[in-house]
């Protein structure tokens, strides 16, 4: 039996003196059951939120009421306990009221606590990932974690607060001091590109030319695409590779004479090299009247009034040649390269490419748009 039920015992009623043994135990139950309704009314005050923040002013109410009916026996209504003339109280409706209330705080508070926990591990098990990168990173951001790991399992709140801010801290200074590392890799690796660069173009100018045109000859040309091929696919940098083709180059052969097709052969190389003068591009004869051109940095969309402008000064070159003005037309294709691309894929596409001008009527430019990644 509680404290209260000892004094007034079971739907005992608060100020029906007659029925107290004494003067002094009638004042004790008064004192119990205002410090049982003020109790009460505090819980309301003070209860947890629950799921549901929005009624707490209902349960708040719930209380007071409660509190009332234990001070005087008054009504609460939403539970359907009435009035009672004899100031008769509902003790087991109050003791269940605040039984199931008390269950499901406990119950919320741990589950939060549980799901505060949850929290903290992943934080703690993300930040190890993050912090295995080197030996140092690892160790500081590992004391730390550990710290948080344990006070968690303590669940003893300022110290996992407190932990969480110092790995915050250590994490931070570390990820500040990554920071530099990797911006220092980043500029050493920038270095040591640019230097590659320079090598590209110093080995270009040990590369072999074609006697007869001055154009690069077809060992330079394939030592450079594989080169550009793999400047692709490690720094994804753009580059367009050009096929182009003499049209009827034998009709010239053979009306004017094969050294007259030489001196063509010549005055195309010159109009090639005039047409792409940039240091990172490269023009080379790829095989008997047919050119071809690596632009490197340049992407298709840049390289075709580049292709265009030199067909169209092709077209408007005259070859005098023994009083004759002989006059010639090429047919090009184009592709850049992409990233899934070997040198065979790039040269496959660009002479499709080719094919196609050829058939389509010469005297026209194509494009092989390349694989979509
Ligand atoms: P198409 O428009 O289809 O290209 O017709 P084409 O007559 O140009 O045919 P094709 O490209 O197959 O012919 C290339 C010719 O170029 C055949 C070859 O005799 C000639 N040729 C190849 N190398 C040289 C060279 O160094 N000097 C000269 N004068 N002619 C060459
Ligand atoms: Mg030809």
């Amino acid at each position: 039996m509680g404290l209260v039920s000892r004094f007034i015992g079971q739907g005992g009623a608060r100020n029906d003196k007659s029925k107290d043994p004494t003067t002094t135990s009638s004042s004790l139950t008064d004192g119990a059951l205002d410090t049982l309704g003020s109790v009460m009314r505090t819980f309301g005050d003070l209860s947890f939120p629950l799921d549901d923040p929005s009624v707490l002013p209902a349960f708040r109410e719930d209380c007071a009421a409660f509190a009332c009916h234990v001070e005087n026996g008054a009504a609460v209504p939403v539970h359907e306990i009435p009035q009672s003339a004899a100031g008769q109280r509902e003790w087991a409706a109050v003791r269940r009221f605040f039984a199931d209330r008390r269950h499901d705080e406990k119950l919320f508070v741990t589950e939060r606590l549980s799901d505060y926990r949850g929290v903290v591990g992943e934080l703690v098990d993300g930040l190890r990932q993050i912090g295995q990168r080197d030996q140092d990173t690892e160790t500081a951001v590992r004391l730390s974690l550990d710290k948080v790991e344990k006070a968690a399992e303590a669940s003893d709140l300022p110290t996992i607060k407190a932990a969480l801010g110092e790995t915050i801290r250590t994490v931070t200074d570390t990820f500040a001091r990554q920071k530099l590392e990797y911006e220092q890799q980043i500029s050493e690796l920038n270095q040591r590109m640019s230097g590659l660069r320079q090598d590209l173009v110093a080995t270009r100018e040990e590369m072999k030319r074609d006697p007869l045109t001055q154009a690069y000859n077809r060992g330079a040309f394939d030592t450079a695409i594989a080169q550009s091929v793999n400047l692709n696919f490690l720094l994804r940098q753009p580059v367009t590779i050009v096929l182009l083709d003499i049209d009827r180059f034998k009709f010239i052969n053979d009306t004017y004479g094969h050294s007259a097709g030489d001196e063509v052969l010549s005055d195309i190389g010159k109009c090639l090299e005039r047409s792409f003068i940039r240091k990172s591009d490269l023009v080379a004869r790829f095989g008997g009247d047919e050119f071809a051109v690596i632009l490197n940095d340049t992407t298709a969309g840049n390289s075709v009034s580049l292709i265009n402008r030199f067909v169209q000064s092709l077209r408007d070159i005259r070859i005098p040649y023994a009083g004759d003005d002989i006059r010639v037309t090429c047919s090009a294709g184009y592709t850049e390269i992409a990233p899934g691309d070997g040198v065979k894929s790039v040269m496959k596409r660009v002479d499709e490419a080719l094919y196609t001008a050829k058939h389509a009527g010469r005297d026209r430019v194509e494009f092989a748009p390349p694989p979509s990644a």
